[in-house]
């Protein structure tokens, strides 16, 4: 019998179209090598005369399923690694495998096309488009690989739901909290079903109890769905929240350990009082 195409063949999309984006099963990948492996990264960078070597010789391993925190001082190589990892930036020296494909030789346009694919990027500040409602953010990845509108509504609606997001699709980014938009941005990083999510001080912007409320979904993202997270954070409190923490010096890993009893923050916000009622925030119906 023929048939039907999934929306791989139509546009490159990893996910298939009608397939539940992260469904039972989604864990139980089978075990392989490394979704990332960094060996011997350097990069330096050159302005004018001057050359700053921000990383050197950085060798770093990630494994399906992990949650890792990325701490260390300002100006010790995060972002640089991260921006490496994310595609957005080739190292100068060393070997880059994303999910055993070298990255590192490849041009632009290819790296570009690589990380619209396996890359879910989360902002310190959001990064919303502002006139535009929690749906259409979220439907924007899924735009640039061509996915065809009803499988981008299908897909978007899921990844709000999954963050618990689900009644606000049609908000705009002003009509909602802090923590409520850095939820659409979770499910924006989602949509495509990436390797890796990266989150660059993802609650840098947020107050205490919106921060637990950030790591509780990427917690349950982690732990109900397998998905593999790399988060920079200049906290010790959120990387507890995390299962390893890699800690950068002057552009070298200082270390690198597994955390023993990482915090849950499902328990921590249950036992907070509720939050009081904000202008935005009509969830509370019943006080
Ligand atoms: P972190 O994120 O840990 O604060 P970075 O990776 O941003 O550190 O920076 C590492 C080093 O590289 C710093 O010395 C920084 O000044 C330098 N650096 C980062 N980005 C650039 C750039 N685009 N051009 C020149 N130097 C840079
Ligand atoms: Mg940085």
């Amino acid at each position: 019998m023929f048939e039907a195409k999934t929306i791989n063949e139509f546009a490159g999309s990893d996910v298939a179209a009608g397939a539940p984006l992260f469904g039972v099963g989604s864990v139980a990948q089978p075990e392989t090598g490394p979704l990332i492996s960094l060996s011997h990264i350097h990069k330096v960078y050159r302005m004018g005369d001057v050359d700053i070597h921000a990383l050197h010789g950085i060798s770093l391993e990630i494994h399906r399923g992990e949650f890792v925190a990325i701490m260390g001082s300002s100006g010790s190589g995060k972002s640089t690694t991260m921006n490496i990892v994310g595609c957005l930036d080739k190292p100068t020296r060393g070997h880059y495998f994303l999910e055993d494909q070298d990255v590192s030789t490849l041009s632009k346009d290819e790296l570009a096309d690589i990380r619209n694919r396996k890359i879910g990027f989360v902002f310190q500040g959001f990064n919303l488009l502002s006139r535009t409602s929690a749906l259409e953010n979220v439907e924007l990845p899924m735009l640039y690989l061509g996915v065809k509108t009803a499988e981008r509504l299908r897909r978007a609606k899921e990844a709000l739901e999954l963050v618990g997001l689900g009644d606000r699709l049609d908000n705009m980014p002003n009509q909602l909290s802090g923590g409520q938009q850095q939820r659409v941005a979770i499910a924006r990083a989602l949509v495509n079903q990436p390797t890796i999510i990266l989150a660059d001080e993802p609650t840098g912007n947020l107050d205490s109890r919106t921060s637990v409320e950030v790591m509780d979904v990427f917690q349950y993202l982690n732990r109900e769905h397998g998905i593999t997270i790399a988060l920079v954070t200049h906290e010790p409190d959120i990387a507890e929240y995390t299962k390893r923490v890699v800690v950068f010096k002057d552009g070298r890993i200082k270390r690198d350990q597994q955390v023993a009893s990482p915090r849950s923050a499902r328990e921590e916000l249950d036992k907070l009082p509720p939050p009081g009622a904000d202008a935005f925030d009509d969830e509370d119906e019943d006080e």
